[in-house]
């Protein structure tokens, strides 16, 4: 499983713990604002955007869909563009 697959046209992932759906969320840690997944029991489930200085901005680039990254994820390369949802 990638790290983000396209379920009834909702970009959503399940958690790879304990299979809960997660979705997209600005979420803050040591290297800044970013947007991605998290679960509440089992921690980070992955990065969807590069980092932000502030929530705000990785807010607003969430509200536009307007992020994206480059990603490696089981040695291949997966590139996710959050203006390419739904
Ligand atoms: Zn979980």
């Amino acid at each position: 499983m990638i790290p983000a697959e396209t379920t009834g046209g909702k970009r959503v992932t399940l958690c790879l713990g304990c299979r809960a759906p997660l979705y997209l969320r600005v979420l803050e840690s040591a290297g800044g604002y970013y947007i991605g997944y998290r679960c509440a029991r089992c921690g980070p489930q992955g990065r969807e955007s590069d980092y932000y200085n502030t929530r705000l901005e990785a807010q607003d680039a969430m509200d536009k869909r307007d992020f994206g990254r480059e990603t490696q994820f089981n040695g291949r390369h997966y590139k996710h563009l959050g203006n390419s949802w739904e």
